[in-house]
């Protein structure tokens, strides 16, 4: 347990049980720091642009943290996006330090592509229960367990997961390399979302051999009261992050990623919008499309847990204070074990240049070899 004096909310997450195929239920913990006043946020914007000047730094911030960490990261000429644009942006800018808000794995993703650079974290408990419930042993023992199957592995894992992948994806180009690797042939296995892998092979018919975690945000959204909602709102869009279960998708007009859902919100003509993601999104949702109005979609109620909230505790964990802090002191560094970042890097580097390809236009299925080849 943290000994922070910052109030600590209990979280709870699945972990699947490989030999019995099913989850048990674990505990973690987030600490989701007090709002400053409006005093206080302005003093500590106002130290944190100092600070990454002085410091030659730069914010890299998630679609899902504070509106606060998302508007001084693109005031400052850092960025803001979904964590495959993250990893390509901090890879490429040219500071010293990234300060990655946003949760663990996307702070190991930036040191993993770039070794030389210091990343900093306005917290490093910041977690993911898709990270929680993929543990390196089981993981590599179902790895091992199907050798005959490529590994292709969601963002949302850790460092060692990574390192025994062929693939890393996320969920905006999960669909176009998962469907490239069909086509040559590939059997997957599949981890560690089920509800994007469930998504993933309904659109492209790959034989995919799934682990079972689940993201604890999306996981909750529910398809009945969905329904009785677009009854409310007979002109609503709805726009669903792949994450949430199938029945959910079913009731989309679009489905994607963080950007597929902005992209979305902006090419379609509706009024309203009922969109299930992290409610973290409605910021850049509202600032880009002024005019139209975002709903969030049904979860499990107001009674029940954090789990509940359609907001993510871990990615609450991050707050202006902690930013501040981080550059003050350099405390809250990604350190990954040398040893790994080679061998985590190989998957990274195969999403990169995959879409790099594929946004220039070329062939990108060329870079996926067929089944055997060396
Ligand atoms: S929203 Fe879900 S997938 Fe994203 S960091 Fe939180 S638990 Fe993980």
């Amino acid at each position: 347990m943290p000994t922070s004096s910052i109030p600590v909310i209990d979280v709870e997450y699945e972990q699947p049980q490989p030999a019995a195929g099913v989850c048990s239920t674990r505990h973690a913990w987030a600490r989701v720091p007090p709002e400053p006043s409006p005093e206080e946020r302005a003093a500590l914007k106002d130290r944190i642009r100092r600070l990454l000047k002085e410091y030659d730094a730069v914010m890299v911030s998630h679609y899902y943290v504070h509106p606060d960490l998302q508007d001084l990261a693109e005031e400052t000429g850092g960025i803001v996006s979904d964590s495959l644009e993250m990893a390509r942006f901090g890879h490429q800018h040219p500071a010293r330090t990234l300060v990655v808000s946003g949760v663990r794995f996307m702070g190991e993703t930036a040191k993993i592509l770039s070794p030389e650079k210091r990343v900093l974290m306005p917290d490093l408990d910041a977690t993911c229960s898709l990270d929680l419930g993929c543990p390196i042993d089981a993981f590599s023992a179902f790895c091992d367990a199907h050798p005959d199957r490529t590994v292709v592995v969601y963002a949302n894992t850790s460092a060692a997961v990574k390192a025994r992948a062929d693939w890393l994806v996320t969920s905006s180009c999960a669909l176009d390399i998962v469907r490239a690797l069909k086509d040559k042939g590939h059997k997957i296995l599949w981890a560690p979302d089920r509800h994007l892998g469930d998504y993933i092979q309904r659109e492209t018919g790959a034989d995919m051999l799934m682990w079972n975690g689940s993201c604890i945000v999306h996981d909750e959204f529910k398809a009945f009261e969905l329904e009785l909602l677009k009854k409310q709102h007979p002109q609503a869009k709805v726009l669903v992050h792949p994450e949430s279960p199938a029945a959910v998708i079913a009731l989309a007009d679009a489905v994607g990623s963080t950007s597929g859902i902005l992209k979305a919100a902006q090419e379609l003509d509706a009024p309203e919008y009922i969109v299930a993601t992290d409610k973290g999104m409605m910021h850049k949702l509202r600032a880009l499309n002024p005019g139209k109005v975002f709903i969030e979609a049904p979860t499990a109620g107001y009674s029940a847990t954090c789990k509940s909230c359609a907001h993510c505790p871990w990615m609450a964990m991050n707050s202006l204070a902690g930013v501040a802090h981080v550059l003050e002191t350099g405390a809250n560094e990604i350190r990954v074990d040398p040893a790994l970042i080679p061998r985590a890097r190989v998957p990274i580097d195969r999403m990169l240049a995959f879409t790099a390809a594929l946004k220039a236009g070329q062939p990108a299925g060329a870079l996926v070899p067929h089944l055997g080849a060396a």
